[in-house]
């Protein structure tokens, strides 16, 4: 075994692993990566599949991020923010509520049965910067729960979340999440928090549609039953006179859920629904923010010009949490954006204590923010616009392939983002045990042909860097296909 490799035996420990599985096996070491490649110690490549766990944008050393964090390093890596301002923070804050500014209203809703105040769009204006997704959530559920208790909204403000939500792993954020897998195991720790059905149309107990070999999104039979559920959630929790503060979702697309897309309108109805109620919206966009949803069809929001998932609907929240992709994937950092309304809601003199008390150590982080400056300069660049179009409809040409192979159930596609649910017959739509590995080992076969990505349950998620060329998609594809036909068939 490699040298490094036995150190890490020895000392690290991995997050969301079995150690003991861990320790049995030569880890793959990673030393560089250059574009949509890793390389490891022993000169192999390996194509990055899942962009480094749903983080990396424009692939690994890019010039233009490379050389803004080497002119930032050259100047200071960091200084507080607790006292001190600094000048990328205040430039990439600017850049972020510009680019995050409310979508056009570009869809007419004609019978809305809701009044139209209900649809107001609030403008975000302040931006929280933090360390990571979780944190980013800690922020919006912080600052959303000492908001409605100011305004009086509620005394002990109630958040609503989706089913199989995750926001991160700190305890606020695990507290508004809903996968008892990951959660379960530190529930007297946790706040409570409710839970209302989300989009999984591929296992919805009302869709009467049998199997067929596409999105379940597209032939789906139901009557938007998950929509209803959400109002009468609403509506149930008004008459128990503590109405909800804030609902809390992951536009589009629920990632660590499984990749579970949510079938167009859904959004815009869930949201309209939420204000209709008097509910601020938090936003967790911290994996389909910057364009990783694709970009926007014609027929939806305006096409092409937002980088954010929420807008695809034509919605804009209160809260608006990002990460994984800010920094282009580079370095570690988070923001928060709100509206001016929250903001004020905090201002008054210094007796009052009314200040936002949170912060942490890397608030602001100088090098953070040169790369999101440059990755926000690549991501609105014309080209890459393009880019991302190109590589969107070829990863939709490239799916079809998988259809013929009967251990694929479904392939859900938003934008860049892709999850495969793999079953044991897709006639019957029948799960594979967890206990089986069903997708671990399809994972580890992709990794001896070359292509890494790592499984959700029986799901394997897709989400490759910006600069996947044709070649490179192709090579994914077909190591997946091979990989669930070598592991899975028979
Ligand atoms: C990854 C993720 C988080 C947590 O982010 P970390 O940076 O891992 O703390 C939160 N929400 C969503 C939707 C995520 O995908």
């Amino acid at each position: 075994m490699h040298k490094l490799a036995q150190l890490d035996h020895k000392y690290v420990w991995h997050p969301f692993t079995q150690m003991r599985d861990w320790l049995n096996r030569e880890p793959i070491m990673i030393t560089s990566g250059k574009g949509s490649v890793l390389r490891d110690t022993q000169g192999r490549k390996y194509l990055d599949a899942n962009a480094s766990i749903w983080t990396n944008l424009h692939g690994h050393a890019h010039p233009k991020i490379n050389a803004a964090i080497q002119k930032q390093l050259k100047k200071i890596s960091h200084s507080s923010a607790l006292g001190l301002a600094n000048e990328p923070a205040s430039l990439l804050a600017e850049k972020l509520v510009k680019a995050a500014s409310s979508p056009h209203s570009a869809r007419r809703i004609p019978h809305s049965a809701f009044k139209s105040s209900a649809i107001r769009n609030p403008q975000l204006a302040k931006v929280f910067f933090s360390d990571d997704g979780s944190t980013a959530m800690e922020v919006a559920l912080k600052l959303a729960y000492v908001h409605a208790r100011r305004t009086g909204r509620s005394k002990t403000p109630k958040f609503l979340s989706l089913q199989g939500a995750y926001h991160g792993d700190t305890v606020g954020a695990v507290a508004l999440g809903h996968i008892d897998l990951f959660h379960k195991t530190f529930s007297s720790l946790l706040f409570k928090t409710d839970q209302v059905m989300a989009p999984y149309c591929y296992r919805c107990p009302f869709n009467r549609a049998k199997p067929e070999r596409a999105d379940a999104r597209e032939y789906r039979k139901c009557n938007h039953e998950c929509i209803d559920l959400v109002e009468k959630q609403f509506a149930a929790q008004k008459r128990k006179r503590n109405p909800y503060s804030a609902f809390v979702f992951e536009p589009l697309m629920q990632g660590a859920a499984g990749m579970i897309p949510q079938p167009r309108d859904w959004l815009r109805r869930v949201a309209e629904i939420a204000r209709g109620h008097g509910a601020q919206l938090i936003a967790d966009e911290v994996m389909t923010g910057f364009g990783r949803t694709g970009v926007a069809e014609a027929k939806t929001a305006a096409p092409g010009a937002s980088l954010f998932a929420c807008h695809h609907e034509g919605v804009q929240p209160d809260f608006l949490a990002l990460a994984k992709g800010l920094t282009g994937g580079y370095l570690p950092m988070a923001a928060t954006l709100t509206t001016q309304t929250v903001f004020d809601a905090f201002l008054g003199d210094y007796s009052e204590f009314k200040t936002f008390f949170h912060g942490h150590s890397f608030t602001g982080n100088q090098l953070g923010a040169a790369a999101a400056l440059a990755s926000l300069g690549l991501l609105q660049n014309p080209a890459s616009l393009k880019a991302r179009q190109n590589l969107q409809q070829s990863l939709s040409a490239e799916l079809q392939t998988l259809w013929s192979l009967p251990q694929v159930g479904d392939i859900r596609q938003v934008g860049l983002v892709v999850g495969i649910e793999l079953v044991r017959n897709w006639q019957t739509r029948q799960p594979f045990d967890l206990r089986e590995q069903a997708s671990i080992r399809v994972c580890e076969a992709m990794a001896r042909r070359g292509v890494l990505t790592r499984p959700i349950g029986n799901v394997i998620p897709l989400l490759p860097p910006y600069c996947t060329t044709p070649k490179q998609l192709k090579q994914i594809i077909s190591v997946l296909h091979a990989s669930i036909h070598e592991q899975l068939a028979g």
